[in-house]
């Protein structure tokens, strides 16, 4: 059993004062996505210095150096007015150490906690209120060729976890022309819909990463898409992912 003293995943912590929330970023995941975003940038892309280098083709940011331990994640959490958290990164689920940050999150700060997770392990429900649930694919060949892996127990999560009402769920996914296409993000819409068709789908562009060559979808692709796929889910939005000079709806900054 790992010491409070030891090195956790947990690489970036930034917060916006405005709102009181906190989002934290842990390294490792369990799927190997070819279009992860993390190829390219790993920290907050709603901070000042990073929000805009995304958007240049020849940027590739550093990787994380430093960790946090439990003991100092604990200290710097206990002195913020948080009201909202979210837990990101690579796959949070993949911290050993998340339940005790969620039960410290419960115990002391009342505030609304949201996940986001690939959904290759079950999230623990009891200590959550939010998930937003990536999508990948459901074609199976298609789920492992994008991700090296299966997508059986990931629906399976997916399914059990609308079983359970005290979570809001959400999903996401990415549109990848001539990869994860129309057909396919439909495929997926309709997945979904079959589960609970008032679930939440928000549907992200491509953004380019290091290494592979699939283009950016045009801004009338993906919003006459997101018209197709709100006939069967009607709470769908999407992000055109050319909007890095728009301005934030709250300042963010980094705190570790
Ligand atoms: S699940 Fe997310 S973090 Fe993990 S490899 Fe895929 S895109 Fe990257």
């Amino acid at each position: 059993m790992p010491a409070k003293t030891d090195r956790i995943s947990l690489y970036h912590i930034t917060w916006g004062e405005q709102l009181g929330i906190c989002t934290l970023y842990f390294w490792g995941c369990n799927l190997r996505c070819r279009i992860c975003l993390l190829k390219k940038e790993v920290f907050d892309c709603h901070l000042p210095e990073t929000r805009l280098r995304i958007y240049d083709p020849s940027f590739v940011s550093p990787r994380p150096r430093e960790f946090l331990t439990l003991e100092r994640t604990l200290e710097i959490l206990d002195r913020l007015p948080i009201k909202r958290v979210f837990l990101m990164g690579a796959e949070p689920l993949c911290e050993p150490f998340l339940p005790q940050i969620l039960e410290f999150l419960r115990r002391e700060k009342s505030c609304v906690i949201s996940l986001l997770t690939n959904g290759k392990l079950m999230p623990p429900a009891r200590l959550l209120d939010q998930v937003i649930f990536s999508i990948k694919a459901i074609t199976p060949s298609l789920h492992r060729n994008y991700t090296g892996f299966s997508n059986r127990s990931i629906l399976k999560h997916f399914r059990e976890l609308a079983g359970l009402t005290r979570i809001k769920l959400h999903t996401e996914t990415v549109f990848i022309p001539d990869y994860v296409d129309e057909a396919e993000i439909m495929n997926i819409a309709a997945f979904i819909a079959s589960v609970d068709p008032d679930i939440p789908l928000r549907i992200d562009a491509y953004l380019p990463v290091p290494g592979q060559t699939w283009r950016v979808p045009e801004i009338g692709e993906i919003e006459e898409l997101k018209d197709k796929v709100s006939k069967i889910l009607p709470q769908t939005t999407c992000f055109h992912g050319k909007q890095g000079d728009e301005p934030l709806v709250y300042e963010v900054k980094r705190i570790f």
